[in-house]
């Protein structure tokens, strides 16, 4: 069998069936190839056994993935077994699709396809390219770096590496415009806090949010844009932060603080967006895929 080319490694890595249904997000069997290549990286080895899985993986898609009234064993179970019928992924044993009792009964080991590891032990940037082309498809800049730090691989180099390889689908183009106008639409300031600091007269730490992900489908328009200061840009897009349908904030009962500062987020809950007169605000398409996609559970308590 020939060497398998740079381009067949990533697409083989990065191109797994999914079963869509509008912008929904399913990001299990990427974040069970990126703790892979975190394990490849680290150690020479992908080979994680199911004892790893079961609390590694289903912490990583408890905590990136949406939120889920699906077990947590269940969870991870789902992309352990069911990525191997993406020519990725091998298990020691054959075992049924989803089966978590089996998989603890016989201890169950998978690692990736021995002809991708190969490739990949022998070319690190290889992987670090298919880190980056999983991690930047799945989820926004503000999350990015935390997901590569959670399966052990450093952003910075991750996040650096230079695509040299001619991109399978064309990328979308963020438009630097877009940015622009959200941030004057609303006053240059957080539309959450209204922090609206500057250094030497430009703005700092404000940025444009989407509210649908960019990388999800969500247009470069004023009505799926906010201005928000980057703390609550981070916790909008981990979901620690949501809207409603009123567009009123809402925390989530999974996000807490100790110290008055960091509490301080929870005086946020109920508070309505507070735009410049003429700022659309975000349409309900966007809000509702937030809060289903993104939003981490129930909020608190009004
Ligand atoms: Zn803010």
């Amino acid at each position: 069998m020939p060497d398998l080319t740079r381009e067949d490694v990533l697409a083989r890595l990065t191109s797994f069936r999914q079963y869509l249904h509008d912008g929904e997000r399913v990001p299990h069997k990427p974040l069970l190839v990126l703790l892979a290549l975190g394990r490849l990286d680290s150690s020479g080895s992908s080979v994680t056994p199911w004892s790893v899985a079961e609390t590694k993986l289903a912490d990583l898609i408890a905590e990136f993935g949406p939120a889920s009234r699906t077990g947590r064993a269940q969870s991870a179970a789902y992309p352990f077994t069911r990525l191997r019928n993406d020519k990725v992924w091998v298990l020691d044993r054959d075992v049924p699709n989803d089966g978590v009792g089996l998989l603890r009964e016989h201890g169950v080991t998978g690692h990736l396809d021995q002809g991708l590891e190969a490739r990949l032990r022998e070319d690190p940037r290889l992987l670090h390219h298919a880190a980056r082309r999983l991690v930047e498809a799945q989820f926004p800049p503000t999350v990015a770096a935390d997901v590569l730090v959670a399966v052990g691989l450093d952003p910075d180099v991750v996040l650096g590496a230079e695509d040299d390889v001619t991109d399978l689908v064309e990328r979308r183009r963020r438009s630097a415009r877009w940015r622009e106008q959200v941030l004057a639409a609303w006053d240059r300031q957080c539309a959450f806090c209204g922090f609206d600091g500057q250094l030497g007269g430009a703005i700092v730490g404000i940025e444009a949010a989407h509210v649908r992900w960019f990388n999800l489908d969500g247009p470069d328009a004023a009505d799926n844009g906010l201005a928000l200061c980057s703390l609550h840009h981070k916790l909008f897009d981990r979901g620690a932060l949501g809207l409603t349908s009123s567009h009123s904030i809402q925390v989530s009962r999974h996000f807490s603080a100790r110290t008055d500062e960091a509490r301080r987020v929870y005086e946020l809950h109920d508070r309505p967006l507070r735009p410049r007169p003429g700022t659309p605000l975000p349409a309900p398409q966007y809000v509702s895929w937030h809060d289903r996609q993104v939003f981490k559970g129930d909020p608190i308590a009004s």
